[in-house]
């Protein structure tokens, strides 16, 4: 029996999303839109709904739906700005902010990935002014900089400085910080040149790799 996508979908933006206090109504519209199925692999199909992060291979994974909407809230996207992912993974949350009409830079350190990424926002069609970077995203985009809103996808022992380099004014820096499994959510603010943090939440993603990850 082939599921309900779109009733799972629905199930998932009511019971996980709007019950836990997503209230973003944009993030609620793009999220019961995108087809999550098309982004997790063809034999966890059908965990794509599941309220946990979901194994894509090479030891990563797409994030639990709620933190993808969390930090698609925080980025606060109105449809102006360009923002830079690092850690493309599924591609899934690059769909979800180039969908709330955000020009994407999203980069990924896994080659594979990079393809993975890249095979899944063109099949969703969910590609359109998405680029897909093959690279280490702790030392940022430079090439693309300043960025108004800033994701990164993976556990970090603290705040790239380039990220807050590459970072507009104002703008706005979403960011894992802690030890190697557990971290806080940051959301680090940037106006008139003065730098504001605060914690969103207390998550556990995955380490990030490279320069300014973990070795
Ligand atoms: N946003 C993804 C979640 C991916 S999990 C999604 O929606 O599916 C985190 C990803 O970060 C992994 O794919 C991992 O390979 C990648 N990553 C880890 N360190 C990185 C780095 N320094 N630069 C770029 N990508 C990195």
């Amino acid at each position: 029996m082939i599921p309900d996508w779109a009733a799972e979908r629905r199930w998932m933006v009511d019971t996980q999303l709007r019950w836990r206090g997503i209230s973003d109504e944009r993030v609620l519209a793009v999220m019961g839109e995108i087809p999550r199925e098309e982004f997790v692999p063809i034999e966890a199909r059908i965990l794509a709904y599941r309220d946990e992060p979901c194994p894509i291979g090479y030891g990563q994974t797409i994030s639990q739906p709620y933190m993808t909407a969390l930090m698609a809230q925080e980025m606060r996207l109105t449809g102006m700005e360009k923002a830079l992912e690092v850690g493309a993974g599924s591609g899934y949350a690059a769909a979800v902010m180039g969908r709330l009409g955000a020009r994407v830079v999203t980069i990924e350190i896994v080659p594979q990935l990079v393809e993975l990424a890249r095979a899944n926002l063109r099949r969703t069609h969910c590609d359109a002014g998405v680029e897909v970077i093959y690279g280490d995203g702790g030392w940022g985009y430079p090439d693309e900089a300043p960025y108004d809103a800033i994701s990164v996808a993976a556990g970090a022992p603290d705040i790239p400085e380039a990220l807050l380099e590459q970072l507009a004014d104002p703008g706005v820096l979403v960011i894992p910080v802690g030890g190697f499994g557990d971290q806080e959510l940051r959301v680090v603010t940037k106006h008139h040149a003065h730098i504001h943090s605060r914690v969103s939440t207390l998550c556990r993603f995955v380490p990030l790799r490279g320069g300014e990850g973990w070795r």
